[in-house]
């Protein structure tokens, strides 16, 4: 939580500024720590984590929450978030990011059998432009059925072979080396020599 004395502070440093410049500034002002503080009070999932959202949980590890949307696309509407306030994947943790994948898989084989789904979405909205709505990464898993209204339709371009290579030339990833695991090396001198098996 911020002190008073540091709201007060603040406070002092917005004295006379217009809502839109009250906004710039603050966000010059606070630390890091305070801005993820602040967001995290106002964010849904972290309430939802907290007990002051109630929800309909269908998981909880140490890591991850999964909850029917209140919203849903579909009956069965289930969205997966990592506990702590992270507003994009890109900023996630590699372990956890395949975790959280691997969970949601998990969940739409569950929607698959326990719901008779026909299909399933599994979706991240990345930004606002793509849908992102709130600033906590979510993936959303969406039952599909034969003519259901849920849509993901769009409007296919038409493009050049040249062009698609040149975007691929833009975006291509180098090969991932593949991580070799070092075996800590025990120094001679650290073994005591009655413990040694001989
Ligand atoms: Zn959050």
């Amino acid at each position: 939580m911020l002190s008073e004395e540091r709201i007060r502070e603040l406070r002092g440093q917005l004295q006379g500024l217009s809502p839109e410049e009250q906004q710039a500034k603050l966000q010059e002002l606070l630390t890091p720590e305070e801005l993820k503080e602040i967001q995290q009070q106002q964010c849904p999932f972290c309430l939802i984590k907290e007990g002051k959202i109630e929800a309909i949980k269908i998981y909880e590890d140490d890591f991850f929450i999964a909850v029917l949307d209140i919203n849903p696309a579909a009956k069965g509407h289930v969205v997966l978030f990592p506990k702590e306030h992270i507003s994009f994947l890109a900023l996630m943790d590699d372990t956890l990011v395949g975790q959280m994948f691997i969970l949601a898989n998990r969940i739409s084989k569950a929607v698959y059998d326990g719901l008779k789904a026909e299909g399933t979405n599994i979706f991240v909205a990345n930004g606002q432009i793509a849908g992102q709505n709130v600033d906590h990464v979510i993936v959303h898993i969406i039952p599909r059925y034969k003519d259901d209204k849920v849509n993901f339709g769009w409007e296919s371009l038409k493009i050049s072979n040249e062009e698609l290579k040149e975007i691929a030339n833009k975006i291509l990833l180098p090969k991932e080396e593949e991580k070799i695991v070092e075996e800590p090396k025990v120094e001679e001198e650290d073994i005591d020599i009655e413990e040694r098996i001989p």
